[in-house]
């Protein structure tokens, strides 16, 4: 029978050597099907290109020989070695066994072998011990370049190699090429992905060579994932095209007054911001608008401003917040500011059975009129008399299923505005989020000073105590983060249970307290108001406080082991200080034992203070592969092949792409990519 092309969906377990075990380890790293597999691209391509006979080598140099092994002992006593003689382009040789040499005995005269590994000289001879040792015979040479996976120890490298050899060899001979296949090539000229995968996993050439394939082999894959994803993000956006929103009119005196009674005067960034969310926001079309703005930027008054304006027109705000500690500050901001212009209610996880029947019926008829919740809102059905404005804070926290929930109920479609401290390009912004409005804001209040930043080796752990005294008796407040919660048996880093004693003993004059993220809540809740009215002085916390904790009296930050995080972490971190008047400090510890290089990266935040260059520096230095991956980025993580740099680079091609190819085939291509559905898709 004639067979498709979609040999690709067959299931690994259908290939020669995958049992039960194997399937399990496979489907452990996401692997399910062949096509998972020969998309399962490799980290790194590693040269076993033979060292030439002329080089002149060293000892303790890597050498890749090969050759035929011409004689083999085992050597007398009571831990006998294995010896055997090989003779190659690069002279004679030999290799030594020093444990496990039964497993190595069948190596014998007449086995041809490539090694990989550094030589010792003995003599003028060139000898190599327990070298990475492969077999092949003469009519299939090894190749020069092999690739090597991200397998996370599940399976070997060589058992991999050999698997996707075989899925090769299966669906290749019946390739049928794909719709994508063609337009990816005539608009692109782009090679196919039966080519691609064969460039990607068979390396061929030199190095150089090999690299070059792989890059436009890499593009084809790319190509495909990110049409995909986009295809059905569009689709997605089409069942909201004509839909109505709300027209909410704004008055200008009304928020003028309003603004004039603020403590500050709004910087231009936020009289910028404010002037796109009201255009949106007079739209008789649902609207979305992405603001980013670094921490500290000031973007909630701007949402405060936004949900005045939609509250003086009648109508309803829902202020969706990641945390519980953000849900708190946030239902103080919105309720100090607002006063008796609007009733602020808050939700989230803690409430008793009969508090959320109140507060659900309060929504229901009207009397709220801003809803401050975290996702607890999402698992149960709200419903709003008229809701008009949905909020999203730190919108990389939340995943767009949430927001399909609140959203898609109502006959009149609110207006979304995102808020982000994740400064995305804007050119990938532009591509990522089909539709939506786009603004940063780029300056910061003048009060603000830029905090000053240090990093420090933990061995002068005394010099920061000494600052943070000084701090401490200057009446100012302090935060310590440590990465755990609690300590285990088998590694060093500080948690907060084990280092608060420490605090304690050092700062036996001023109160300390713990916060993290599995306290309850009314105990969070508590720990941060008595930090905020200043009881507490030392708040010795995890990372839970990167968002949402305001206290102007707070100006010094110190972060243990502050090599585990990413500095875009760092600078959500750094952000906690230096928000009033008063000059903010950061202290970043260090074990002492770290590279060169994790120093240098924690040194790039000294000097650099804006959110938006030290993105750009974190995006450059994880380089391509873990940028997606990480949470923290504030990037979709849901591709399998693409990463940023990949979109970043190929961007003006992407912006061409046209989406009206037969959907029929489109979804079978989504299925095999195993495409999210877009609810399930983190935007
Ligand atoms: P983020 O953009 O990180 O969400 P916030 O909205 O929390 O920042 O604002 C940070 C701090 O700056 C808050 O304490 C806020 O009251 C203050 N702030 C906001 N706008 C101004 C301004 N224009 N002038 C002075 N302080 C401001
Ligand atoms: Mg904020």
């Amino acid at each position: 029978m004639h067979k498709k092309h979609d040999d690709l969906s067959m299931s690994v377990g259908s290939l020669s050597g995958v049992g039960p075990k194997t399937l399990s380890l496979l489907k452990q790293i996401g692997i399910n099907s062949l096509f998972d597999l020969l998309s399962h691209i490799p980290k790194e391509f590693c040269d076993k290109s033979e060292t030439g006979p002329l080089a002149s080598i060293n000892h303790g140099d890597r050498v890749v020989a090969s050759g035929q092994i011409i004689k083999s002992i085992r050597t007398k006593g009571f831990k006998p070695n294995y010896i055997i003689t090989v003779k190659g382009k690069l002279g004679v040789f030999t290799v030594r066994f020093i444990h496990k040499i039964i497993i190595f005995m069948n190596l014998q005269p007449g086995t041809n072998v490539r090694v990989d590994g550094k030589v010792k000289m003995k003599k003028g001879n060139i000898e190599f011990i327990h070298p990475e040792i492969e077999t092949f015979v003469d009519s299939d040479p090894l190749q020069s370049i092999i690739p090597r996976y991200s397998l996370r120890g599940m399976i070997s490298q060589k058992k991999m190699r050999k698997l996707i050899l075989q899925a090769f060899k299966i669906f290749s001979p019946n390739y049928e090429f794909t719709t994508l296949d063609d337009y990816f090539n005539k608009n692109f000229n782009c090679m196919s992905m039966l080519k691609a995968f064969k460039k990607i996993h068979f390396p061929e050439g030199s190095m150089e060579q090999a690299f070059e394939q792989y890059n436009s082999a890499k593009k084809r894959l790319i190509f495909e994932e990110v049409y995909l994803y986009k295809h059905e993000l569009l689709e997605n956006l089409s069942k909201y095209e004509g839909k109505k929103s709300f027209n909410i009119s704004i008055e200008e005196g009304h928020t003028e007054n309003f603004i004039k009674k603020l403590p500050f005067k709004l910087t231009d960034g936020q009289r910028k911001a404010l002037g796109k969310v009201f255009d949106s926001l007079k739209s008789n079309q649902p609207s979305r608008v992405l603001i980013q703005g670094d921490v500290g930027c000031g973007k909630t008054i701007v949402a405060v401003i936004a949900c005045l304006n939609v509250v003086r027109d009648r109508h309803q705000c829902l202020v969706l917040v990641p945390t519980e500690v953000l849900c708190n500050q946030h239902f103080k901001t919105f309720s100090n500011l607002l006063g008796d212009l609007g009733k602020v209610a808050k939700l989230s996880g803690k409430h008793t059975r009969s508090e959320k029947l109140d507060i659900k019926h309060a929504l229901k008829t009207g009397t709220i009129s801003i809803l401050i919740a975290t996702h607890a809102l999402l698992y149960n059905d709200y419903e709003f008399k008229s809701l008009a404005l949905v909020v999203i804070d730190e919108q990389h926290k939340f995943g767009v299923k949430q927001r399909e929930r609140i959203t898609s109920t109502y006959s009149n479609q609110p207006h979304l505005i995102y808020m982000s401290a994740t400064p995305i390009p804007r050119t990938l912004a532009l591509v990522l989020y089909e539709n939506m409005n786009y603004l940063k804001i780029l300056d910061k209040p003048d009060s603000q000073k830029q905090t000053k930043t240090f990093v420090y080796s933990d061995n002068r752990r005394q010099e920061i105590y000494d600052h943070v005294q000084e701090h401490l008796d200057n009446g100012m407040q302090a935060y310590w983060v440590c990465t755990r919660v609690e300590d285990t048996l088998d590694d060093s880093l500080q948690s907060v249970k084990v280092f608060s004693d420490i605090i304690k003993n050092q700062f036996p004059n001023y109160k300390t307290a713990v916060l993290h993220g599995k306290l309850p809540a009314d105990e969070k809740i508590k720990i941060i108001n008595d930090f905020q009215s200043g009881d507490i002085k030392i708040l010795v916390a995890t990372s839970v406080i990167e968002v949402g904790v305001d206290c102007k009296n707070a100006n010094c930050l110190v972060v243990e082991n502050s090599e585990m995080f990413g500095i875009s972490q760092l600078h959500q971190l750094r952000g906690r200080v230096g928000r009033g008047i008063d000059q903010g400090y950061c202290y970043f510890i260090h074990t002492d034992s770290v590279r060169d290089e994790t120093i240098e990266k924690l040194k790039y935040l000294e000097l650099n203070t804006s959110g938006f260059d030290v993105a750009e520096h974190d995006l450059k230095m994880r380089g391509s592969g873990t940028y997606l991956g990480t949470k923290q980025s504030g990037l979709p993580d849901n591709y399998r092949v693409t990463d940023i740099n990949d979109i970043m680079n190929n961007i003006h091609q992407i912006k061409k792409f046209t989406y009206n190819l037969p959907s029929a085939r489109i979804i079978e291509f989504k299925k095999r990519w195993n495409i999210k559905k877009i609810d399930e898709v983190q935007l």
